[in-house]
């Protein structure tokens, strides 16, 4: 599975929202996502994402170049949630619109989890983790710190036991957990 870093914003339904677009306000639904090319018209049809074009979901694959990212655009939004999305289908570099150089587009994505929450959107927790049946760690700090060295923290106690974060995680229960599995199955090989 090919999993990409990424920043979301919260929708007034509590769900994921792209925090920066351009077109509208994309909600993300639990499960597999296709992109589309919302290019103005002067632009000839393409398969998504298209080098030249700006389309695609965005990620970057490593924690580090993500961060530095956020570091550097947090004066334009600070996102509420930060996390991994499963990525797939087609791909391509995404730099040719500014975008770091480790950041790719791709066709296809999906909530994977787990998500980390700001500590000031804790609200927001229990029904995230429910929506897509990801875990959902709750920092312990909040501005920039949280979008630094605390996501890296937190990850890493995650992966080596998520027992660890104690009442900072939230876990989906076993139906959420089923429900989100059974939509994964849907994601393009
Ligand atoms: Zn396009």
């Amino acid at each position: 599975m090919i999993t990409g870093w990424r920043c979301w914003d919260i929708s007034p339904n509590g769900h994921l929202w792209s925090p920066l677009n351009y077109g509208g306000d994309v909600e993300w639904p639990p499960g597999p996502m296709r992109a589309v090319c919302e290019a103005p018209v002067t632009r000839e049809r393409h398969p998504v994402p298209d080098p030249e074009c700006s389309c695609g979901f965005r990620s970057v694959p490593d924690l580090g170049g993500f961060c530095t990212v956020i570091l550097w655009g947090h004066k334009l939004f600070l996102p509420k949630v930060v996390g991994l999305a499963r990525i797939g289908g087609r791909t391509c570099a995404a730099d040719a619109y500014g975008d770091p150089g480790s950041a790719i587009r791709a066709e296809w994505a999906a909530v994977a989890g787990p998500l980390h929450l700001g500590q000031p959107f804790a609200a927001a927790a229990p029904l995230l983790a429910g929506v897509y049946g990801a875990d959902v760690i709750l920092s312990d700090t909040d501005q920039l710190d949280w979008m630094s060295g605390a996501i890296a923290g937190d990850h890493a106690a995650w992966t080596a036991s998520p027992a660890s974060l104690g009442q900072r995680l939230y876990r989906p229960n076993r139906e959420a957990r089923r429900r989100a599995a059974a939509l994964m199955r849907r994601f393009p090989r």
